[in-house]
């Protein structure tokens, strides 16, 4: 069995090896790339994923984890070589359910249906991505049924980014969720608005990055395994647990832009820094699910950095970096800025508040049309008429409704969007769980100081990747299952403050 597992753990490296070629390649070409590259550097990353696909799907994989099954059922079911045979099995039966034509397919469809996006979004015209869109749903659905036996037919959808969720139990969380939060959105939204208007002055690029580094340096964000660079969309990229990189973009016009973003990308980043050395190269080096992985983003953007005690420490130090727009502004006039609450057009510049209502009406949305209840022509209107229920105003055209995403133009319908709230949820969930055990963390914010949480959510959540699914993980660290009270709690605790509710 030792010279069989030896050989899994070696395969498995070989597909991380290419996977992760092709991962620096496609960070290269969204950071430094000159424009020259980009017919090369697609065929260059469709050849390493292809190679990485095929070692993925090769039946030698197969066998030699049937022949390592009775081996792993000997092992304690939490040991390492016990959920990497359990994990690789999943990853394997999962590439396999799906043939070789219709992942060609698929990918060639999506690239043409983003090329039509692109296109169609600034020219605010839904008719010209309408039949990509329409065929985008039916391969979501037919790559749903190489999965029979669903509840519904968004569960393998779902399956891909929040393994185990399914879409009944989702509908019923964000149901709750949704009741919680129009009333909340519409007592705050009836109070005068806040004035953001400190965050939109000029402030140098160079000094925006300068400080927002310095921020996550101080969270735990290890630069010796990680640097920051500019990239149009910010995002994380993992190469191995020593080299996890992130980016963000800068806004002169709009200080919050940067330092916020930089801050999301940096939870991310820690998390797949945390994860345990002995993991690394193999499928269990991962964050567990989108919903986790997007709870530690939060987590470090929201929880930690707007709120009032760590600007306690930090704002003073803001105004010395710029003296000159902010030298007037008092904390708390910036605290309700960087917490301004909108009915708005846009998830990605959505408040904390407003945010989940966006998710939810897509989550819905995605849903409906995979059911066949909704047709794609009718979506624009559907859309605009959701959003009018949900955040009280109707976007005017299609380019800032239904075409702002690139999420259904450029993958499936399904599955694509329920993470990003499953992680608003979480957060406030795990955060909770830290303070149970460590109720000084709060004092602690406020002198700048994050061992201490950074720790725990190492110990507790990041060094484990994904040895256990988001339910065993969340079972394991809050003693129960998701549960959206500590963030509705959250929410209504810090706006009621803010708006006197
Ligand atoms: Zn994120």
């Amino acid at each position: 069995m030792e010279t069989k597992l030896k050989e899994l753990k070696m395969q498995l490296l070989e597909i991380d090896d290419l996977e992760s070629a092709a991962a620096l390649l496609s960070w290269d070409q969204n950071t430094y790339m000159p424009p020259g590259g980009a017919p090369a550097r697609g065929r260059q990353m469709a050849t390493l994923q292809r190679l990485a696909h095929e070692k993925s799907t090769d039946p030698a994989l197969g066998k030699l984890l049937d022949d390592l099954q009775p081996y792993a059922e000997s092992l304690p079911p939490d040991s390492n070589d016990a959920c990497l045979i359990r994990v690789a099995r999943r990853d394997y039966e999962r590439a396999v359910r799906v043939p070789p034509s219709f992942v060609a397919q698929f990918s060639e469809h999506t690239s043409a249906s983003f090329q039509v996006w692109k296109a169609a979004r600034p020219e605010n015209d839904f008719s010209q991505v309408q039949p990509y869109l329409e065929k985008t749903v039916d391969l979501s659905r037919q790559l749903a049924d190489f999965f029979p036996g669903y509840e519904h037919i968004a569960d393998p959808l779902i399956d891909f980014a929040d393994y185990g969720m399914k879409a009944s139990t989702i509908r019923a969380i964000f149901a709750d969720l949704r009741e919680q939060l129009v009333p909340l959105v519409q007592a705050i939204t009836d109070q005068p608005p806040a004035d953001d208007s400190c965050l939109r002055q000029t402030f140098p690029a160079a000094d925006q990055l300068a400080f927002g580094l310095q921020v996550i340096h101080r969270f735990g964000y290890d630069l010796t395994r990680g640097r920051q660079d500019q990239a149009p969309h910010p995002f994380t990229t993992e190469f191995s647990v020593g080299d996890v990189r992130i980016t963000t973009r800068v806004r002169e016009n709009n200080l919050g832009d940067a330092l916020f973003s930089t801050m999301h990308e940096a939870g991310h980043a820690m998390y797949e820094q945390g994860v345990n050395p002995e993991l690394d190269g193999t499928p269990l080096a991962q964050g567990t699910s989108s919903g986790v992985h997007e709870s530690q983003s939060r987590l470090w953007e929201n929880l930690v950095g707007r709120s009032r005690g760590f600007w306690r420490f930090f704002y003073p130090q803001l105004q010395d970096q710029f003296p000159d727009q902010l030298k007037h502004v008092d904390l708390d006039t910036f605290y309700r800025a960087i917490n301004k609450v909108e009915r708005s057009l846009i998830r990605t510049d959505a408040d904390e508040v407003t945010y989940n209502l966006h998710v939810l009406l897509r989550f819905d949305l995605e849903l409906r049309l995979l059911e066949g209840q909704l047709a794609v022509r009718d979506l624009p209107e559907v859309w605009r008429e959701r959003f009018q229920a949900d955040l009280g105003i109707a976007p005017p055209d299609d380019q800032d409704g239904v075409l702002q995403d690139v999420h259904w133009y450029a993958g499936t319908v399904g599955g694509m969007f329920q993470g990003y709230t499953l992680g608003n949820i979480l957060s406030a969930q795990f955060f909770d769980a830290a303070l149970h055990t460590h109720p000084e963390i709060p004092a602690e914010i406020e002198q700048g100081q994050f061992d201490t949480l950074h720790g725990w959510m190492r110990e507790n959540i990041y060094r484990h990747g994904r040895k256990y699914t988001a339910s065993e993980l969340i079972e394991r660290v809050t003693g129960g299952p998701l549960d959206i009270e500590p963030y509705v709690r959250y929410l209504q605790e810090k706006y009621g403050e803010l708006y006197h509710l």
